[in-house]
Parts: C-alpha cells; sequence; structure tokens
C-alpha cells in the first residue's frame, strides 16, 4: 500500500478507534450469537470485498456507455456485468442493477407505471405484506390507493378468490405478490392468471425469497409476471440493496424511474458486490445452500410443534417461521425476543394474522433459517435450537434458564464459525 500522505494515519484501527471498536463489537455480536432474523444472511468474505472496494469514489449518473461524467470504463464493466449475470441467474430479460434497496426498488415500479391515486393491490401488511405495498405511512398508501387482500382466517393461507374477487370489484391497474412474513410458497401462476383477468400488471416483490427462486426451491413468477423486484441482502446473500427485473417493453420506463426519477448516482461498489453474489448463486452448490435453508427450517418448524409451540399454518415450506404467541397471551412477541436475545438467539417480533394487538406490540415472533444455514448448520443442529426456544418460551423470565442456553448457544457458534 502506498503512503497517501506523509505523516496521515490511514487505518481505521489508527485513525478512529472509536469507530473501528463499534464494528469490532458488532463482529463480536454476529460471531457469539445465532441470528434468526429471516430478512438477514452473511455476506461471502468476497462480497464484502468488492463493496469496500475502490468504486466507491465513482459517480456514475445514467447507465452503461450513457453517462454524464467521463471515467466510466470500469463502472460500465462491472455495471454490465452485473447484470448480465443477474439475468443469467433469474432468466429476466431486462435488469436494473441500480436500486439502493428493496423499498426505492418498488417505488421505482410505481413511478414507472402508476399515476398517483392509482389503486393496486398488495397484501395487508398485519398479514405479511410490506410496507411498500399499501401501507399508510408509506409512499405507496399515501400517494395511492391500496385494496388489500388478506389470508384466510382459518387456513392462515392467501385465499386466491378473494384475491380474485377483490381484483374484479376494484380493477387495479398493479398487483403485488410477495411478502414479509408469511411462512408459504407464494402461488405466482394464480396471481398472474388474476392480474391478466381483469388487465393489471403484476409485480412479484420476491425480496424475502430470491435466494429459494434461483434455486429451484421456490416457483419463479418469470417468465409471465411483468415486474420482479427483489433485494440482494436477504437469501440471496448478496450487499444491501436490490434490482428490478421486467419485460423488455418496460425496460426505458423502469430505468427512466430509478434514474433520475428516484435516484441520483449509483452505488457502483455495491453493483460489484452485487456481481459477486449473483456470481456466487450461480454456482451448483447455490443450490444445495437454498435447499438446505428449507429443509433447515422444517426441522426447526417440526421440533416446535413438537414442543407446543403455534406456529402461522402450522408449518413452513420456507425459510421462514413466524411463532403465533397468542395461545400464551396478547402481544407477548417483544418481550419474548428479548428473553431469546438474551439466550444469544435473536429473532424479531412480529404480528400474526387477525393479531388482536398492535405492530408495536405484536403477538407473533418471526425467525428464520438463512444466516444458520450459511454458517453450515443442519438439521441437527436445528432440533437442538428448537429445543432451547422452545424452553425460554415456556419459561420467560427465567434468567437461569437464559444463561444456561447462552452458553449452549456459544458452544454452537464456536462450532460453526462465521467466514469473516
Ligand atoms: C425487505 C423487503 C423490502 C424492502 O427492502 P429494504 O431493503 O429494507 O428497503 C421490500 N419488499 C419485501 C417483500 C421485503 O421483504
Amino acid at each position: 500500500m502506498q503512503k497517501q500522505r506523509e505523516g496521515i494515519k490511514t487505518r481505521l484501527t489508527e485513525t478512529d478507534p472509536e469507530v473501528a471498536n463499534i464494528i469490532k463489537a458488532e463482529e463480536e455480536r454476529q460471531q457469539t450469537t445465532l441470528t434468526m432474523i429471516p430478512s438477514e444472511n452473511h455476506v461471502s468474505p468476497a462480497v464484502r470485498e468488492a463493496s469496500a472496494s475502490i468504486l466507491i469514489n465513482k459517480y456514475s449518473e445514467g447507465y452503461p456507455t450513457k453517462r454524464y461524467y467521463q471515467g466510466q470504463a470500469h463502472a460500465d464493466e462491472i455495471e454490465t456485468l452485473a447484470i448480465d449475470r443477474a439475468k443469467q441467474l433469474f432468466g429476466a430479460e431486462h435488469v436494473n442493477v441500480q436500486p439502493n434497496s428493496g423499498s426505492p426498488a418498488n417505488q421505482a415500479v410505481f413511478l414507472a407505471v402508476l399515476e398517483k391515486g392509482d389503486t393496486f393491490m398488495g397484501l395487508n401488511l398485519t398479514h405479511g405484506g410490506h410496507l411498500t405495498h399499501g401501507s399508510p405511512v408509506n409512499f405507496s398508501g399515501r400517494y395511492f390507493t391500496p385494496v388489500h387482500y388478506a389470508v384466510d382466517e382459518k387456513t392462515e393461507r392467501i385465499d386466491l378468490d378473494q384475491v380474485r374477487e377483490l381484483a374484479r370489484r376494484h380493477k387495479p391497474k398493479l398487483i403485488i405478490s410477495g411478502f414479509t412474513a408469511y411462512p408459504r410458497t407464494f402461488d405466482f401462476a394464480g396471481f398472474q392468471s388474476i392480474a391478466d383477468e381483469v388487465g393489471a400488471l403484476h409485480l412479484a416483490d420476491i425480496s424475502h425469497i430470491a435466494g429459494l427462486v434461483v434455486a429451484g426451491v421456490h416457483a419463479s413468477p418469470f417468465p409471465a409476471a411483468q415486474f420482479v423486484t427483489t433485494t440482494t441482502h436477504k437469501t440471496l446473500r448478496g450487499p444491501r440493496g436490490a434490482i428490478i427485473m421486467s419485460h423488455e417493453k418496460y425496460a426505458k420506463a423502469i430505468n427512466k424511474a430509478v434514474f433520475p426519477g428516484l435516484q441520483g448516482g449509483p452505488h457502483e461498489h455495491t453493483i460489484a458486490a452485487k456481481a459477486v453474489a449473483f456470481g456466487e448463486a450461480l454456482q451448483p452448490s447455490f443450490k444445495e445452500y437454498a435447499a438446505q435453508i428449507v429443509a433447515n427450517a422444517k426441522a426447526l418448524a417440526e421440533t416446535l410443534m413438537a414442543e407446543g409451540i403455534k406456529l402461522v399454518t402450522d408449518g413452513t415450506d420456507t425459510h421462514l417461521l413466524l411463532i403465533d404467541l397468542r395461545p400464551l397471551g396478547i402481544g407477548l412477541g417483544r418481550p419474548m425476543a428479548a428473553s431469546l436475545e438474551q439466550g444469544g438467539i435473536v429473532t424479531n417480533c412480529n404480528t400474526v394474522p387477525f393479531d388482536p394487538s398492535s405492530p408495536f406490540k405484536p403477538s407473533g415472533v418471526r425467525l428464520g433459517t438463512p444466516t444458520l444455514t450459511t454458517r453450515g448448520m443442519k438439521e441437527t443442529e436445528m432440533r437442538s435450537i428448537g429445543t432451547w426456544i422452545a424452553e425460554i418460551i415456556h419459561d420467560p423470565n427465567n434468567e437461569g434458564l437464559q444463561q444456561k442456553i447462552r452458553g449452549q448457544v456459544l458452544e454452537l457458534c464456536k462450532q460453526f464459525p462465521l467466514d469473516i
């Protein structure tokens, strides 16, 4: 490494120990606890290296070969590579790799095809939908007219008859399929036929399940869906960010919506990390990884249910489980997630369908297996972890028990260290 300027220290630990120490402590936290938040994952060292690369310095407003500043040879190369790999991975006609995260990706689709006030459909937030699917506190609910479909109260699964009935009645311009807290497979083909019937566009938001989709563990919304958005940092194991895929017909509208519609200069260092993650997901081993995520989730679900814990839909088809704590009391999600964290098990509180409590005091806990699977854990470990979770849930104020489990978690984490 060439010295920058005489006398100037250049490494974080030297220049800013305060920040360096916080980062070090976070590394220790991740290394010594079980991350079971289903929207999180651990990226490979290669993804992190690309994400911290020299591309961070470059301004590249526009798109490859159509930029506003000079010096774009390598920014163009990296963005084109990311696009080509995403096309190959998902079988998409058009890909925009610039969205900074999942929410702006969805925003860009709205901007591309809807006018202010237009009606669209999405899954109810408290039933597993995302904020950008029409929550009143989000741009999608403030500037557009959402119609929400829900899960069936008995089966807790999406009822396509209800979706069809609502679509016929409200004639939405856009129907969003996809979820942030729903443990079952999504019938994208069913949504497509409803969208086609009422003349709506279909946006499949596969943010949570992109890794499962590319591995063939979950059905793909392609080639039928006009738009597919996904974050890159969940089951896909890439950097924080998102991509928008669409039919070629909408390529121009989508690109214009992202830039100059919503964003300025793209984060080419993140785009480089996306390219690395797509390269990893194109490896045959990624299929095994994604299949193991689901096998682990199923093993965990079986253990929890055998221990008398109620799961929304009584199981899972994906990477995600939703514990329904209503049989133990209303609004217990938040304190339960805190008790689990005392035991070294990091989850998040979440509403369950028809939750009588509020989103701030929900009655469920959401958890998943992507990160544990990344660490190399399999069904055997899921059964141990499921037993620990159940012990804490049945005795949430027992600090001695939490400490005992904290020790067991630590041992397990040492056996399956994170690759950092
Ligand atoms: C996570 C998620 C998003 C938003 O992603 P951010 O990167 O947090 O903005 C959008 N839609 C769905 C379905 C998600 O799960």
